[in-house]
């Protein structure tokens, strides 16, 4: 992000992005939600590159594929952090999310493999149990957010 101080102000969860542990390829797919530079239906729509009937959801006919719909009004990503969950890992559980939800998209799109809301679920606990070593210090908050996704399996 440069070492501009203007841009940190301007974009502070940019900045914070890039503060998280882990891996750019997550960051980076985050870095370009934020933006609204992701390549969603919607997006490749009004760029002119897909045709409007080419650009709905994959499973919710008729609903424009946006960002928004993709990861909160989608049932596969339909999925909304409580207000008491810590907010130092806050960024990092919400990208694995992000991530998560982006693949599980892809996948259904690309290779045509459907995935319940339980199933990202599960793979953000696994990814989050994967980078747990990256995550020594906020220990308690890291397990506070792992619990409550496994609260929603
Ligand atoms: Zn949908």
């Amino acid at each position: 992000m440069g070492g501009d101080p203007r841009l940190k102000e301007a974009n502070p969860d940019a900045h914070r992005l890039w503060q998280t542990k882990l891996p750019t390829k997550i960051i980076f797919s985050g870095w370009l939600l934020h933006h609204g530079r992701l390549n969603s239906r919607a997006s490749l729509y009004h760029h002119h590159i897909r045709k409007l009937e080419e650009s709905y959801c994959e499973q919710c006919s008729g609903t424009l594929e946006t960002d928004s719909h993709i990861f909160s009004q989608c049932p596969t990503g339909h999925l909304h952090p409580e207000l008491h969950l810590p907010e130092d890992v806050h960024i990092d559980v919400i990208l694995l999310m992000l991530w998560q939800i982006w693949k599980a998209r892809n996948a259904l799109i690309f290779d045509h493999k459907t995935s319940s809301a339980g199933d990202v679920i599960r793979r953000v606990i696994n990814d989050m149990d994967s980078w747990s070593c990256r995550y020594k210090k906020t220990r308690p908050q890291w397990n506070c957010w792992r619990d409550f996704l496994c609260s929603r399996l």
